[in-house]
Protein backbone atom coordinates (compact mmCIF):
# COMPACT_ATOMS: atom_id res chain seq x y z
CA UNK A 1 0.00 0.00 0.00
CA UNK A 2 0.89 3.63 -0.09
CA UNK A 3 2.59 5.43 2.59
CA UNK A 4 -0.61 7.13 3.37
CA UNK A 5 -2.57 3.19 3.92
CA UNK A 6 0.76 2.16 6.00
CA UNK A 7 0.46 5.18 8.21
CA UNK A 8 -3.60 4.94 9.33
CA UNK A 9 -3.15 0.85 9.77
CA UNK A 10 -0.78 2.01 12.24
CA UNK A 11 -3.30 4.27 14.29
CA UNK A 12 -3.73 1.72 16.39
CA UNK A 13 -0.60 0.94 17.90
CA UNK A 14 0.05 5.42 17.81
CA UNK A 15 -1.61 4.91 21.23
CA UNK A 16 -0.81 2.44 23.20
CA UNK A 17 -2.35 1.58 26.77
CA UNK A 18 0.36 2.23 29.43
CA UNK A 19 0.01 -0.87 31.41
CA UNK A 20 2.66 -0.56 33.89
CA UNK A 21 3.67 2.88 36.04
CA UNK A 22 4.50 1.29 39.25
CA UNK A 23 8.29 0.19 40.45
CA UNK A 24 9.55 -3.59 39.78
CA UNK A 25 10.80 -5.13 42.54
CA UNK A 26 11.42 -8.68 44.11
CA UNK A 27 8.71 -9.59 41.04
CA UNK A 28 6.21 -7.07 42.04
CA UNK A 29 4.66 -4.04 41.00
CA UNK A 30 4.63 -1.71 43.85
CA UNK A 31 4.31 1.83 44.86
CA UNK A 32 7.36 3.97 45.21
CA UNK A 33 7.70 4.12 49.50
CA UNK A 34 6.60 7.74 49.60
CA UNK A 35 3.72 7.21 47.47
CA UNK A 36 4.85 10.11 45.07
CA UNK A 37 5.00 9.73 41.36
CA UNK A 38 6.21 11.99 38.68
CA UNK A 39 4.83 12.74 34.72
CA UNK A 40 6.28 11.04 32.06
CA UNK A 41 5.73 13.93 28.66
CA UNK A 42 4.75 12.99 24.99
CA UNK A 43 7.32 15.61 23.55
CA UNK A 44 5.31 15.76 20.41
CA UNK A 45 2.73 18.05 22.48
CA UNK A 46 4.27 18.43 25.67
CA UNK A 47 1.33 16.79 27.47
CA UNK A 48 0.98 14.03 30.06
CA UNK A 49 1.26 10.78 29.04
CA UNK A 50 0.94 9.32 32.69
CA UNK A 51 2.10 9.49 36.31
CA UNK A 52 5.10 7.17 37.00
CA UNK A 53 5.82 6.04 40.33
CA UNK A 54 9.01 7.79 42.28
CA UNK A 55 11.11 6.06 43.50
CA UNK A 56 14.11 7.75 45.67
CA UNK A 57 16.54 5.98 48.38
CA UNK A 58 14.31 3.85 50.17
CA UNK A 59 12.78 1.95 47.01
CA UNK A 60 16.53 1.78 45.75
CA UNK A 61 17.14 -0.36 49.50
CA UNK A 62 14.41 -2.42 48.61
CA UNK A 63 15.12 -3.32 45.13
CA UNK A 64 18.87 -3.86 46.32
CA UNK A 65 17.63 -6.17 49.10
CA UNK A 66 15.88 -8.31 46.85
CA UNK A 67 18.98 -8.38 44.49
CA UNK A 68 21.23 -8.90 47.52
CA UNK A 69 19.06 -12.20 48.33
CA UNK A 70 18.39 -13.25 44.63
CA UNK A 71 22.27 -13.27 44.69
CA UNK A 72 23.21 -14.93 47.69
CA UNK A 73 20.63 -17.25 47.64
CA UNK A 74 18.24 -17.67 44.86
CA UNK A 75 18.72 -19.80 41.39
CA UNK A 76 19.75 -17.45 39.64
CA UNK A 77 23.59 -17.32 39.83
CA UNK A 78 23.38 -21.09 40.67
CA UNK A 79 21.84 -22.20 37.64
CA UNK A 80 23.89 -23.81 34.45
CA UNK A 81 24.27 -21.61 31.78
CA UNK A 82 22.37 -22.91 29.42
CA UNK A 83 19.37 -22.84 32.11
CA UNK A 84 19.83 -18.94 32.19
CA UNK A 85 20.49 -18.74 28.42
CA UNK A 86 17.40 -20.71 27.59
CA UNK A 87 15.62 -18.30 30.14
CA UNK A 88 17.21 -15.26 28.19
CA UNK A 89 16.01 -16.88 24.99
CA UNK A 90 12.27 -16.93 26.16
CA UNK A 91 12.27 -13.04 27.06
CA UNK A 92 13.90 -12.26 23.74
CA UNK A 93 11.03 -14.57 21.98
CA UNK A 94 8.50 -12.35 24.04
CA UNK A 95 10.02 -8.80 22.78
CA UNK A 96 9.47 -10.39 19.70
CA UNK A 97 6.02 -10.92 20.32
CA UNK A 98 5.43 -7.23 21.82
CA UNK A 99 7.74 -5.18 19.18
CA UNK A 100 4.84 -3.00 17.90
CA UNK A 101 3.44 -2.43 21.00
CA UNK A 102 7.12 -1.52 22.79
CA UNK A 103 8.48 0.39 19.66
CA UNK A 104 5.36 2.67 19.73
CA UNK A 105 6.20 2.79 23.74
CA UNK A 106 9.53 4.36 23.47
CA UNK A 107 8.04 6.75 20.37
CA UNK A 108 5.53 8.39 22.98
CA UNK A 109 7.98 8.78 25.18
CA UNK A 110 10.97 9.79 23.60
CA UNK A 111 9.66 10.80 20.17
CA UNK A 112 11.53 8.22 18.83
CA UNK A 113 10.69 6.91 14.93
CA UNK A 114 8.18 4.49 15.24
CA UNK A 115 9.54 2.75 11.99
CA UNK A 116 13.04 2.86 13.19
CA UNK A 117 12.13 1.08 16.19
CA UNK A 118 10.24 -1.44 14.85
CA UNK A 119 13.19 -2.30 12.48
CA UNK A 120 16.21 -1.38 14.23
CA UNK A 121 15.64 -0.72 18.32
CA UNK A 122 13.79 -3.36 19.22
CA UNK A 123 15.15 -6.31 17.03
CA UNK A 124 18.86 -5.26 18.49
CA UNK A 125 17.68 -6.06 21.84
CA UNK A 126 16.52 -9.11 20.66
CA UNK A 127 19.43 -10.17 19.26
CA UNK A 128 21.18 -9.06 22.30
CA UNK A 129 19.44 -11.16 24.78
CA UNK A 130 20.12 -14.20 22.02
CA UNK A 131 23.92 -13.37 21.80
CA UNK A 132 24.52 -13.05 25.32
CA UNK A 133 21.68 -16.35 25.78
CA UNK A 134 24.49 -18.23 23.55
CA UNK A 135 27.74 -16.81 25.70
CA UNK A 136 26.04 -18.11 28.92
CA UNK A 137 27.59 -21.52 28.35
CA UNK A 138 30.71 -20.90 26.97
CA UNK A 139 32.06 -18.61 30.04
CA UNK A 140 35.22 -20.06 31.53
CA UNK A 141 38.52 -19.59 33.09
CA UNK A 142 42.12 -20.98 32.46
CA UNK A 143 44.43 -23.66 33.93
CA UNK A 144 47.38 -21.93 34.63
CA UNK A 145 51.04 -23.70 34.14
CA UNK A 146 52.41 -21.79 37.51
CA UNK A 147 56.42 -21.38 38.19
CA UNK A 148 56.11 -24.23 40.98
CA UNK A 149 54.39 -27.66 41.68
CA UNK A 150 51.22 -25.86 41.81
CA UNK A 151 47.78 -26.40 40.26
CA UNK A 152 46.07 -23.10 39.65
CA UNK A 153 43.41 -22.51 37.82
CA UNK A 154 40.89 -19.51 37.38
CA UNK A 155 37.15 -18.69 38.15
CA UNK A 156 35.03 -16.39 36.17
CA UNK A 157 31.93 -15.71 38.93
CA UNK A 158 29.50 -12.99 38.72
CA UNK A 159 29.84 -9.78 39.74
CA UNK A 160 27.09 -9.62 42.15
CA UNK A 161 24.75 -7.34 42.43
CA UNK A 162 24.82 -4.63 39.30
CA UNK A 163 23.20 -1.46 39.40
CA UNK A 164 22.44 0.29 35.76
CA UNK A 165 21.69 3.74 35.33
CA UNK A 166 20.13 4.34 31.95
CA UNK A 167 19.89 7.68 30.01
CA UNK A 168 16.81 8.65 27.65
CA UNK A 169 18.08 8.41 23.85
CA UNK A 170 17.88 4.59 23.47
CA UNK A 171 15.71 3.50 26.62
CA UNK A 172 15.53 0.11 24.90
CA UNK A 173 18.63 -0.80 23.44
CA UNK A 174 20.66 0.77 26.12
CA UNK A 175 18.89 -1.56 28.67
CA UNK A 176 19.39 -4.97 26.75
CA UNK A 177 22.75 -3.55 26.49
CA UNK A 178 23.74 -3.94 30.09
CA UNK A 179 21.08 -6.25 31.05
CA UNK A 180 21.89 -9.11 28.89
CA UNK A 181 25.36 -9.34 29.50
CA UNK A 182 24.78 -9.53 33.29
CA UNK A 183 22.24 -11.89 32.99
CA UNK A 184 24.32 -13.98 31.24
CA UNK A 185 26.73 -13.82 33.77
CA UNK A 186 24.42 -14.47 36.49
CA UNK A 187 24.26 -11.50 38.30
CA UNK A 188 21.30 -9.83 39.86
CA UNK A 189 20.37 -6.17 39.48
CA UNK A 190 18.41 -2.92 40.09
CA UNK A 191 18.06 -0.76 36.71
CA UNK A 192 17.35 2.82 37.09
CA UNK A 193 15.59 3.74 33.58
CA UNK A 194 15.91 7.87 32.77
CA UNK A 195 12.94 9.84 33.90
CA UNK A 196 12.11 11.05 30.62
CA UNK A 197 11.32 7.29 29.37
CA UNK A 198 10.16 5.23 32.08
CA UNK A 199 8.05 3.19 30.24
CA UNK A 200 9.16 0.79 27.84
CA UNK A 201 11.49 -0.79 30.56
CA UNK A 202 8.54 -1.14 33.16
CA UNK A 203 6.97 -3.70 30.29
CA UNK A 204 10.48 -5.23 30.14
CA UNK A 205 10.24 -5.93 33.66
CA UNK A 206 7.15 -7.61 33.14
CA UNK A 207 8.27 -9.43 30.07
CA UNK A 208 11.10 -10.79 32.39
CA UNK A 209 8.65 -12.29 35.04
CA UNK A 210 6.75 -14.06 32.41
CA UNK A 211 10.32 -15.58 30.72
CA UNK A 212 10.49 -17.07 34.15
CA UNK A 213 13.56 -14.60 35.15
CA UNK A 214 13.13 -15.45 39.02
CA UNK A 215 12.02 -12.67 41.22
CA UNK A 216 14.71 -10.26 42.82
CA UNK A 217 17.01 -10.66 40.14
CA UNK A 218 15.81 -7.96 37.78
CA UNK A 219 14.27 -5.29 39.11
CA UNK A 220 13.42 -1.87 37.54
CA UNK A 221 13.19 1.65 39.55
CA UNK A 222 11.96 4.51 38.21
CA UNK A 223 12.77 7.86 39.52
CA UNK A 224 15.18 10.81 39.09
CA UNK A 225 18.65 11.17 38.93
CA UNK A 226 20.14 12.92 41.75
CA UNK A 227 17.56 10.54 44.58
CA UNK A 228 17.10 7.80 42.51
CA UNK A 229 20.30 6.95 40.87
CA UNK A 230 22.39 8.77 43.59
CA UNK A 231 20.98 5.83 45.75
CA UNK A 232 22.54 3.44 43.13
CA UNK A 233 25.69 5.10 42.85
CA UNK A 234 26.54 5.46 46.27
CA UNK A 235 24.83 2.07 47.80
CA UNK A 236 27.03 0.12 49.83
CA UNK A 237 25.63 -3.04 48.59
CA UNK A 238 25.84 -2.64 44.99
CA UNK A 239 29.08 -4.64 43.49
CA UNK A 240 29.14 -2.73 40.38
CA UNK A 241 27.61 0.26 38.13
CA UNK A 242 27.29 0.69 34.67
CA UNK A 243 26.19 4.08 33.34
CA UNK A 244 25.63 5.63 30.26
CA UNK A 245 24.82 9.91 30.08
CA UNK A 246 26.59 12.70 30.79
CA UNK A 247 29.90 13.21 31.37
CA UNK A 248 28.73 15.80 34.72
CA UNK A 249 27.16 13.01 36.35
CA UNK A 250 29.50 10.02 35.41
CA UNK A 251 31.67 12.21 37.59
CA UNK A 252 29.49 11.75 40.23
CA UNK A 253 28.76 8.41 39.72
CA UNK A 254 32.16 7.72 40.33
CA UNK A 255 32.78 9.81 43.23
CA UNK A 256 29.98 8.21 44.67
CA UNK A 257 31.54 4.96 44.34
CA UNK A 258 34.79 6.22 45.71
CA UNK A 259 32.90 7.31 48.59
CA UNK A 260 30.60 4.36 49.54
CA UNK A 261 31.98 0.61 49.01
CA UNK A 262 34.65 1.44 45.63
CA UNK A 263 32.15 -0.52 43.60
CA UNK A 264 33.36 -1.37 40.20
CA UNK A 265 32.19 1.54 37.28
CA UNK A 266 32.05 1.51 33.97
CA UNK A 267 30.77 4.67 31.59
CA UNK A 268 29.91 5.48 28.60
CA UNK A 269 29.71 9.45 28.50
CA UNK A 270 29.05 10.39 25.27
CA UNK A 271 31.16 12.12 22.31
CA UNK A 272 31.93 14.94 20.02
CA UNK A 273 32.98 12.53 16.89
CA UNK A 274 34.25 13.52 14.32
CA UNK A 275 33.30 12.42 10.41
CA UNK A 276 36.51 13.08 8.13
CA UNK A 277 35.64 13.44 4.54
CA UNK A 278 38.92 12.95 2.08
CA UNK A 279 39.12 13.88 -1.78
CA UNK A 280 38.68 10.78 -3.22
CA UNK A 281 35.56 10.38 -1.28
CA UNK A 282 32.56 8.77 -3.02
CA UNK A 283 30.40 12.10 -2.28
CA UNK A 284 26.86 10.81 -2.50
CA UNK A 285 28.02 8.06 -0.06
CA UNK A 286 29.77 10.99 1.62
CA UNK A 287 26.96 13.07 1.99
CA UNK A 288 24.92 10.42 3.09
CA UNK A 289 26.71 9.32 6.31
CA UNK A 290 27.61 12.67 7.38
CA UNK A 291 23.59 13.67 7.00
CA UNK A 292 22.69 10.13 8.82
CA UNK A 293 25.64 10.54 11.29
CA UNK A 294 23.97 13.80 12.73
CA UNK A 295 20.59 13.38 11.97
CA UNK A 296 19.53 9.72 13.13
CA UNK A 297 17.72 9.46 16.00
CA UNK A 298 17.32 13.97 15.89
CA UNK A 299 21.17 14.07 16.51
CA UNK A 300 20.77 12.16 20.26
CA UNK A 301 22.77 9.39 19.71
CA UNK A 302 26.32 9.56 22.07
CA UNK A 303 28.33 8.66 18.80
CA UNK A 304 26.54 11.26 16.48
CA UNK A 305 29.42 12.43 13.96
CA UNK A 306 29.02 16.25 14.98
CA UNK A 307 32.37 17.48 13.62
CA UNK A 308 32.49 16.62 9.74
CA UNK A 309 35.67 17.90 8.10
CA UNK A 310 35.78 17.84 4.28
CA UNK A 311 39.18 18.17 2.40
CA UNK A 312 39.30 21.28 -0.01
CA UNK A 313 38.91 19.35 -3.04
CA UNK A 314 35.81 18.49 -2.72
CA UNK A 315 34.29 20.90 0.33
CA UNK A 316 32.42 23.43 -2.09
CA UNK A 317 30.46 20.41 -3.81
CA UNK A 318 30.02 18.52 -1.04
CA UNK A 319 28.36 21.38 1.08
CA UNK A 320 25.80 22.04 -1.40
CA UNK A 321 25.22 18.17 -0.86
CA UNK A 322 24.52 18.60 2.57
CA UNK A 323 22.37 21.70 2.60
CA UNK A 324 19.98 19.77 -0.33
CA UNK A 325 19.81 17.10 2.33
CA UNK A 326 19.09 18.79 5.19
CA UNK A 327 16.65 21.09 3.56
CA UNK A 328 14.91 17.57 2.48
CA UNK A 329 14.99 16.15 5.38
CA UNK A 330 11.30 15.01 7.19
CA UNK A 331 10.71 16.47 10.58
CA UNK A 332 7.23 15.64 11.72
CA UNK A 333 5.07 13.15 13.90
CA UNK A 334 7.54 10.19 14.09
CA UNK A 335 4.62 7.87 13.66
CA UNK A 336 4.35 9.17 10.47
CA UNK A 337 6.50 6.41 7.98
CA UNK A 338 7.72 9.48 6.01
CA UNK A 339 9.07 11.26 8.56
CA UNK A 340 12.70 11.11 9.44
CA UNK A 341 13.07 13.35 12.36
CA UNK A 342 11.20 12.98 15.50
CA UNK A 343 10.66 15.65 18.07
CA UNK A 344 13.67 16.15 20.42
CA UNK A 345 12.87 14.15 24.22
CA UNK A 346 11.97 17.02 26.41
CA UNK A 347 12.19 20.70 27.22
CA UNK A 348 15.11 21.10 28.61
CA UNK A 349 17.22 19.41 25.73
CA UNK A 350 15.22 21.45 23.25
CA UNK A 351 16.00 24.68 24.50
CA UNK A 352 20.10 23.73 25.41
CA UNK A 353 20.07 22.68 21.60
CA UNK A 354 18.60 25.98 20.49
CA UNK A 355 20.78 28.09 23.09
CA UNK A 356 23.95 26.55 21.39
CA UNK A 357 22.65 27.22 17.94
CA UNK A 358 22.94 30.82 18.93
CA UNK A 359 26.29 30.53 20.54
CA UNK A 360 27.05 29.04 17.56
CA UNK A 361 25.78 32.49 15.62
CA UNK A 362 27.24 34.53 17.90
CA UNK A 363 30.67 32.49 17.49
CA UNK A 364 30.71 33.67 14.04
CA UNK A 365 30.01 30.33 12.47
CA UNK A 366 28.15 30.14 9.46
CA UNK A 367 24.76 29.32 9.49
CA UNK A 368 24.52 27.27 6.41
CA UNK A 369 20.66 25.99 6.99
CA UNK A 370 17.53 25.76 9.99
CA UNK A 371 18.71 27.21 13.29
CA UNK A 372 15.07 27.44 14.29
CA UNK A 373 12.54 25.32 16.20
CA UNK A 374 9.59 23.97 13.82
CA UNK A 375 6.61 25.79 13.63
CA UNK A 376 4.14 23.00 14.67
CA UNK A 377 3.71 22.38 18.48
CA UNK A 378 6.30 19.80 20.23
CA UNK A 379 10.18 19.48 20.74
CA UNK A 380 10.76 19.68 16.88
CA UNK A 381 14.10 21.61 15.76
CA UNK A 382 15.11 22.23 12.19
CA UNK A 383 18.40 19.95 10.84
CA UNK A 384 20.79 22.81 11.11
CA UNK A 385 24.60 22.83 9.66
CA UNK A 386 27.03 25.66 10.66
CA UNK A 387 30.34 25.77 7.86
CA UNK A 388 33.31 27.58 9.39
CA UNK A 389 33.25 26.24 12.57
CA UNK A 390 36.72 26.92 14.32
CA UNK A 391 37.81 24.70 17.29
CA UNK A 392 38.00 26.77 19.99
CA UNK A 393 34.11 27.79 19.24
CA UNK A 394 31.81 25.86 21.69
CA UNK A 395 29.56 24.16 19.26
CA UNK A 396 33.07 22.48 18.31
CA UNK A 397 33.67 21.54 21.36
CA UNK A 398 30.54 20.25 23.64
CA UNK A 399 28.39 17.48 22.63
CA UNK A 400 25.21 19.23 21.40
CA UNK A 401 22.92 15.71 21.59
CA UNK A 402 20.61 17.65 18.47
CA UNK A 403 20.34 17.62 15.13
CA UNK A 404 22.91 20.53 14.65
CA UNK A 405 26.42 19.64 12.29
CA UNK A 406 30.06 21.97 12.73
CA UNK A 407 31.60 21.42 9.27
CA UNK A 408 35.14 22.77 8.80
CA UNK A 409 37.24 22.18 5.93
CA UNK A 410 40.76 20.74 5.85
CA UNK A 411 43.93 20.19 3.97
CA UNK A 412 45.98 17.39 5.05
CA UNK A 413 45.61 14.18 6.42
CA UNK A 414 47.84 15.69 9.49
CA UNK A 415 45.53 18.29 9.72
CA UNK A 416 42.76 16.06 9.41
CA UNK A 417 44.58 13.78 12.48
CA UNK A 418 45.20 16.86 14.73
CA UNK A 419 41.57 17.99 14.18
CA UNK A 420 39.88 15.02 14.68
CA UNK A 421 42.08 15.01 18.35
CA UNK A 422 41.47 17.73 19.34
CA UNK A 423 38.80 16.90 21.58
CA UNK A 424 38.83 15.92 25.39
CA UNK A 425 36.26 13.09 24.30
CA UNK A 426 36.70 9.60 22.24
CA UNK A 427 33.96 7.90 21.14
CA UNK A 428 33.69 7.00 17.52
CA UNK A 429 35.00 8.44 14.73
CA UNK A 430 34.17 8.29 10.66
CA UNK A 431 36.36 8.46 7.64
CA UNK A 432 35.31 8.62 4.43
CA UNK A 433 38.25 7.97 1.66
CA UNK A 434 38.96 4.85 -1.13
CA UNK A 435 42.47 4.76 0.03
CA UNK A 436 43.50 1.97 2.45
CA UNK A 437 47.13 4.03 3.40
CA UNK A 438 44.89 7.12 4.40
CA UNK A 439 42.17 5.13 6.30
CA UNK A 440 44.64 2.36 7.93
CA UNK A 441 46.66 6.08 9.15
CA UNK A 442 43.65 7.72 9.80
CA UNK A 443 41.69 4.61 12.25
CA UNK A 444 45.05 4.22 14.13
CA UNK A 445 46.06 7.73 14.84
CA UNK A 446 42.36 8.72 16.41
CA UNK A 447 41.93 8.06 19.99
CA UNK A 448 38.29 6.83 19.95
CA UNK A 449 36.87 3.69 20.63
CA UNK A 450 35.41 2.65 17.49
CA UNK A 451 36.76 3.64 14.33
CA UNK A 452 34.07 3.63 11.02
CA UNK A 453 35.50 3.55 7.44
CA UNK A 454 32.75 4.48 4.97
CA UNK A 455 30.01 3.58 7.18
CA UNK A 456 28.38 4.85 9.91
CA UNK A 457 26.52 3.38 12.90
CA UNK A 458 27.60 0.04 11.90
CA UNK A 459 26.92 -1.38 15.35
CA UNK A 460 26.73 -5.00 16.06
CA UNK A 461 26.49 -6.76 19.41
CA UNK A 462 29.71 -8.84 18.60
CA UNK A 463 31.73 -5.60 18.28
CA UNK A 464 33.36 -3.74 21.46
CA UNK A 465 31.95 -0.57 21.98
CA UNK A 466 33.41 2.12 24.41
CA UNK A 467 35.04 5.12 25.00
CA UNK A 468 38.65 6.59 25.19
CA UNK A 469 39.68 9.91 27.04
CA UNK A 470 36.47 11.30 28.60
CA UNK A 471 34.11 9.36 26.58
CA UNK A 472 34.45 6.71 29.51
CA UNK A 473 35.56 3.61 30.20
CA UNK A 474 35.04 0.05 29.85
CA UNK A 475 33.07 -1.55 26.73
CA UNK A 476 29.31 -2.70 26.17
CA UNK A 477 28.43 -5.41 23.49
CA UNK A 478 30.82 -8.15 22.42
CA UNK A 479 32.26 -10.64 25.21
CA UNK A 480 34.23 -7.79 26.59
CA UNK A 481 30.89 -6.86 27.99
CA UNK A 482 30.35 -9.88 29.50
CA UNK A 483 33.30 -9.94 31.23
CA UNK A 484 32.76 -6.72 32.47
CA UNK A 485 29.56 -8.03 34.64
CA UNK A 486 32.29 -11.36 35.80
CA UNK A 487 35.10 -11.48 38.00
CA UNK A 488 38.35 -13.80 38.05
CA UNK A 489 38.90 -15.69 41.14
CA UNK A 490 42.31 -17.64 40.95
CA UNK A 491 42.28 -21.63 43.07
CA UNK A 492 45.41 -22.64 44.12
CA UNK A 493 46.44 -26.07 45.48
CA UNK A 494 49.39 -27.88 45.49
CA UNK A 495 50.05 -30.35 42.61
CA UNK A 496 51.96 -33.55 44.01
CA UNK A 497 51.08 -34.41 47.45
CA UNK A 498 54.61 -33.17 48.05
CA UNK A 499 55.18 -30.61 50.72
CA UNK A 500 55.39 -27.36 48.40
P1 LIG B 1 22.18 12.56 32.61
O1 LIG B 1 23.58 12.10 32.60
O2 LIG B 1 21.71 13.53 33.63
O3 LIG B 1 21.18 11.30 32.71
C1 LIG B 1 21.53 9.95 32.45
C2 LIG B 1 21.00 9.05 33.58
O4 LIG B 1 21.68 9.36 34.79
C3 LIG B 1 19.51 9.20 33.89
O5 LIG B 1 18.96 7.94 34.23
C4 LIG B 1 19.52 10.11 35.10
O6 LIG B 1 18.37 9.96 35.91
C5 LIG B 1 20.75 9.61 35.84
N1 LIG B 1 21.32 10.56 36.79
C6 LIG B 1 21.24 11.92 36.78
N2 LIG B 1 21.89 12.44 37.85
C7 LIG B 1 22.39 11.40 38.57
C8 LIG B 1 23.17 11.30 39.75
N3 LIG B 1 23.54 12.37 40.44
N4 LIG B 1 23.53 10.08 40.17
C9 LIG B 1 23.18 8.97 39.49
N5 LIG B 1 22.43 9.00 38.36
C10 LIG B 1 22.04 10.21 37.89
O7 LIG B 1 21.88 13.13 31.18
P2 LIG B 1 20.79 14.27 30.80
O8 LIG B 1 20.85 15.44 31.73
O9 LIG B 1 19.50 13.59 30.61
O10 LIG B 1 21.39 14.74 29.42
C11 LIG B 1 22.40 15.74 29.42
C12 LIG B 1 23.43 15.47 28.36
O11 LIG B 1 24.06 14.22 28.57
C13 LIG B 1 22.89 15.37 26.95
O12 LIG B 1 22.64 16.59 26.38
C14 LIG B 1 24.00 14.60 26.29
O13 LIG B 1 25.03 15.46 25.92
C15 LIG B 1 24.47 13.66 27.36
N6 LIG B 1 23.89 12.32 27.19
C16 LIG B 1 24.68 11.34 26.69
C17 LIG B 1 24.15 10.07 26.50
C18 LIG B 1 24.98 8.95 25.92
O14 LIG B 1 24.46 8.10 25.26
N7 LIG B 1 26.26 8.91 26.21
C19 LIG B 1 22.83 9.80 26.81
C20 LIG B 1 22.05 10.82 27.37
C21 LIG B 1 22.61 12.07 27.55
Amino acid sequence: GSHGDEYSSASSVKNPTIKFTKLFINGEFVDSVSGKTFETIDPRTGEVIARIAEGDKEDIDFAVKAARHAFDHGPWPRLSGSERGRIMMKFADLLEEHAEELAALDTIDAGKLFSVGKAVDIPHAISCLRYYAGAADKVHGKVLKMSRELHGYTLLEPIGVVGHIIPWNFPTVLLFVKVSPALAAGCTMVVKPAEQTPLSALYYAHLAKLAGIPDGVLNVVTGFGPTAGAAVSSHMDIDAVSFTGSPEVGRKVMQAAAESNLKVVSLELGGKSPLIIFDDADLDMAAELAILGILFNKGEACVASSRVYVQEGIYDELVKKLVEKAKAWVVGDPFDPKVQQGPQVDRKQFERILSYIEHGKREGATLLTGGKPMAQNGYYIEPTIFADVKEEMLIAKDEIFGPVMALAKLKTIEEAIKKANSTRYGLAAGIVTKDLNVANTVSRSVRAGTIWINCYFAFDIDCPFGGYKMSGFGRDYGLEALHKYLQVKSVVTPLYNTPW
